[in-house]
């Protein structure tokens, strides 16, 4: 055997060792999955990184190795694991499906686990489908969105503080808040760096980092504390990987928004360690206090701010496919690089009816005011009947949501929800927003489905732990 033919054999025994030595190791992150979630623990512990953190930290001194490489490597490496263990969560989404299964079978179910309103877009909606045919709209277009309607959502924005301050230049239009919210992740961020997100958080946030190589750091809340993250904590979770604080208020799912200085506090925070602000302001016109939607982190005017919405609640176009970021031309143009890339453009079609439900809803029909007021009051309803049957919760400032917990000892909200689904009534476990076991989400419906919902669970609790 030459020794090229030698050197080959061994570079084929090495790759086929390590490849054995990486499926040990993904059996092995696996098992320690199961056994953390049987155990009720949760897949990252915070402490245990900062203390592999401090030790490569250490090593990196005294080896003379840039700090900031290793520790990208660390993240990295504490991904791979945190998603080989994430496997077992039971989201919303994973209850959904259960439910929808549940009803091909001729099963009825109440679904209170999903996030979609079930009145139907605005009548503007059914007119401009019926002429977008003979409009010609239809083709290939810019990636970021036709400017007819960009420049509608520039300009129709109802908060006073943007007038004049935002144009075309600052929106492109994406098919829905998700993919707005994958694209800033994924195009802003590299592989290792960080990203904060205060939990409890509607799960694709973390998702979709874990997909790019992207270290989540996540900031508990408590329903004692009011939902509400302390600036120390913020602080004490920055380092110098860190580029990203997501937010979201109205918040999915507790329903808080943050109290004026607080936010600002953060936004401070923001500044002084140059980190991007993703704000997902999905949910800002089902707001419970007044008839203007809650305050937009555009008020800031933070050069690094991405404010993402959506036509999907406030016009009930879920399947529509269709949001809209708001950011600086600088921010736009880099995520619409991976848009063109990854979709070429959104359906003009759809944008052409995006654009008519804006242009006719914000220039006379009160069809967003109505459904907030619509979704406020499923919510006030909401809020009684919970209240009546003793569960735990804070008042939401909006959204469309409560996230609550009972006063039984050792409740335990997936075992609850998989129960409860066989009696048809479909919740989402809190476990889906982070390390909150306890709690369970429940959508405001309408009224009558919801009285005979919470009726149903209810009476399973009281038959479960009485
Ligand atoms: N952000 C939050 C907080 C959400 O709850 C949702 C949907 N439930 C989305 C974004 C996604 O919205 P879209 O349908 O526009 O993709």
């Amino acid at each position: 055997m030459s020794d090229i033919e030698e050197h080959r054999k061994k570079i084929e025994e090495i790759t086929l060792e390590m490849i054995k030595l990486l499926k040990t190791r993904t059996d092995i992150a696996k098992q320690i999955g199961d056994t953390k979630a049987s155990l009720g623990m949760t897949v990252t512990d915070e402490e245990r990184e900062d203390a592999l953190r401090n030790q490569v930290t250490k090593l990196c001194k005294e080896i003379d190795l840039d700090q900031s490489t290793a520790l990208k490597f660390l993240n990295f490496l504490f991904n791979e694991s945190v998603k080989v263990q994430s496997d077992n969560k039971q989201t919303h989404l994973s209850v959904f499906l259960k439910a929808k299964a549940l009803e091909e079978e001729g099963k009825k179910i109440i679904h209170l686990e999903v996030g979609e309103p079930d009145f139907k877009p605005p009548k503007e909606v059914k007119a401009a489908l019926a002429e977008v045919y003979d409009k010609g709209y239809g083709k290939y277009g810019s990636a970021k969105g036709i400017t007819e309607l960009r420049k509608a959502l520039a300009e129709t924005g109802i908060h006073t503080t943007w007038m004049g301050t935002i144009t075309e230049e600052n929106i492109m239009i994406c098919p829905g808040a998700r993919f707005a919210v994958y694209l800033a992740i994924t195009t802003l961020l590299n592989p290792g760096d960080e990203m904060i997100v205060i939990e409890p958080a509607w799960p694709a946030y973390k998702d979709c980092a874990l997909n790019a190589g992207i270290k989540v750091r996540t900031i508990k809340t408590t329903l004692e504390t009011n939902w509400e993250p302390s600036v120390e904590q913020i602080n004490n979770a920055i380092n110098e990987n860190t580029k990203m604080i997501v937010l979201n208020y109205p918040n999915n799912p507790t329903g808080k928004i943050l109290p004026r200085k607080l936010e600002e506090s953060i936004i401070q925070t923001a500044k002084e360690h140059d980190l991007y602000i993703l704000s997902d302001e999905i949910y800002g016109y089902y707001f419970m206090d007044g008839d203007l939607p809650s305050p937009n982190i555009w008020e800031y005017r933070y050069e690094k701010s991405i404010i993402t919405q959506s036509f999907s609640k406030s016009y009930a176009m879920t399947g529509y496919r269709i949001g809209w970021v708001t950011a600086e031309p600088s921010i736009i143009e880099k995520m619409s690089k991976l848009q063109a890339l990854s979709l070429t453009n959104v359906s003009e079609p759809i944008q052409y009816v995006a654009l008519k439900a804006r242009i006719d809803t914000m220039t006379g029909s009160s069809y967003v005011a109505d459904n907030a007021d619509l979704v406020r009051s499923r919510l006030e309803a909401l809020i009684k009947i919970a209240k009546d049957i003793g569960l735990e919760f804070i008042e939401p400032d909006g959204a469309m949501y409560l996230f609550a917990k009972t006063k039984y000892k050792d409740f335990d909200a997936t075992k609850f929800s998989e129960k409860l689904l066989e009696h048809g009534v479909a919740i989402a476990p809190g476990e889906g927003f982070g390390d909150y076991k306890e709690f369970f989400r429940i959508t405001a419906i309408d009224e009558t489905r919801l009285k005979e919902g919470m009726t149903i669970l209810d009476t399973m609790l009281k038959e479960s732990y009485e």
